[in-house]
């Protein structure tokens, strides 16, 4: 009986009218044109967006379900440009890589992918991890594990010594001479070399760290890391195989040589000049400003024994400047993706780089489009994501307040649908 009741059922979803998710929005964002409207219905059938009427339709059927946002602010996903989502900032982060498996870190990584995805970020771009994060992506592609979309650019690649040398800080005997495959390059061979085994690891992305960082156990955290043939041969060879290039910097000659050289996101952009600044509006690169990570890791410097030693002047001094230079940065015209660079601070809280920005000069209304539609096109999807929009896929997110109003509603995202389905009511 309850056999015959599921395929008549089954069969009448199919033959009749597929069923329709109706989302009665007291208001909605307009990424595209920056305008907050009033009083719209978004219909998703499946997994995509198939109209966005007027008032608040009925549905069509009994099948129907009706989602009553009437009381909140709805707009697309959310998009996190820099992220790391195989882990999270704690004092014992630089004992992990002697202690912790391939599946300690598989577990981590999809518990912050859930959390990642309920703080209504539906797509992030991770810009670094050990591989595992290729092997997420494809296990929440295929529903496996709830999470945002990903895009990936697998281990990050630097130099000998350099922000992305994995063995930074050891003692002699564990440093080896880690190599293009580990992601760490000394000349134009190499440089094009790490570049394919990303694209052979599955990378989406490339991410190189230009400059010295400032968790990396070492001494600078802004000289120049690459020389700018080894740049340029990076670039030259992701464009062969379909990638970009995200460039870490804090310094300006690292940051001077990667825009030069064809790196597509600045991220962090510490001490970015103005000439930086024009030259990156003049070669259409992107600022990805992490003013998040820069506030907390000056505040846990502070903590005694919550990084390294050699790690606590760098953060203070680097930590506190980045959301200075978004203030300029902004102000000249250059281009600005939304990103975080959560991992360094727990995921989760990537919502509170909005009021950051907005405090820096940056409208409301600007961050939210940065979050959207700037980062769907940078990401190459903004065809299908970044607004609501009829024949988008069905990303939706809510605030119960009107962040115009009180931009700190970002921090407690109250609906999340991805994909057509509802994550978070
Ligand atoms: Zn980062």
């Amino acid at each position: 009986m309850k056999r015959a009741l599921l395929a008549l059922c089954m069969f009448s979803l199919y033959s009749v009218a597929a069923q329709q998710t109706l989302l009665h929005c007291g208001k909605l964002v307009d990424t595209k044109s920056g305008k907050i409207l009033d009083q719209k219905t978004v219909i998703v059938e499946g997994n995509r967006i198939i109209a966005v009427e007027n008032g608040y339709s009925d549905p069509r059927n009994d099948h129907d379900t009706v989602i009553d946002l009437k009381s909140k602010t709805v707009m697309p996903g959310l998009i996190d440009m820099h992220v790391h989502i195989e882990g999270e900032t704690n004092p014992g982060r630089y004992l992990e890589p002697f202690t912790k498996n391939e599946a300690d870190v598989a577990f981590t990584a999809a518990e912050i992918a859930k959390r990642t995805l309920m703080a209504g970020f539906t797509t992030v771009r991770d810009l670094g991890g050990s591989g595992v994060n290729v092997s997420l992506r494809k296990a929440i592609a295929m529903g496996k594990v709830p999470g945002p979309r990903v895009f990936t650019a697998e281990k990050a690649i630097g130099t000998t010594g350099g922000h992305a040398d994995p063995t930074n800080g050891y003692k002699k005997e564990l440093m080896g001479d880690p190599g293009p495959k580990e992601g760490v390059v000394n000349g134009i061979d190499d440089a094009r070399k790490a570049v394919r085994q990303r694209y052979k690891n599955g990378a989406d992305w490339i991410k190189i760290t230009a400059t010295g960082g400032v968790l990396s156990v070492a001494k600078s955290g802004q000289n120049p890391q690459f020389t700018e043939e080894e740049i340029k041969a990076i670039t030259e060879t992701a464009k062969e195989y379909g990638m970009q290039v995200a460039a870490h910097a804090h310094g300006d000659e690292g940051m001077q040589r990667a825009v030069r050289n064809g790196v597509k996101t600045i991220e962090h952009g510490t001490l970015m000049s103005e000439a930086t600044m024009d030259l990156m509006k003049q070669k259409d690169a992107y600022y990805v400003p992490t003013i998040t990570a820069g506030n907390f890791v000056a505040k846990k410097a502070k903590i005694k024994g919550y990084y390294p030693a050699i790690i606590v002047p760098k953060a203070l001094a680097i930590g506190p400047q980045i959301q200075n230079t978004f203030a300029k940065a902004y102000k000249r015209g250059v281009p600005i993706a939304f990103g975080t660079d959560a991992g360094v601070f727990p995921h989760g809280l990537n919502g509170q780089e909005f009021g950051l920005m907005a405090e820096a000069g940056m409208p409301v209304i600007e961050t939210l489009q940065s979050a959207t539609v700037t980062n769907a096109e940078l990401l190459g999807v903004g065809d299908r994501l970044g607004q609501i929009k009829e024949g988008y896929l069905a990303d939706i997110v809510a605030t119960d307040d009107d962040p115009i109003h009180n931009v700190k509603t970002m921090e407690s995202i109250s609906f999340v649908m991805k994909d057509g389905v509802v994550y978070k009511e």
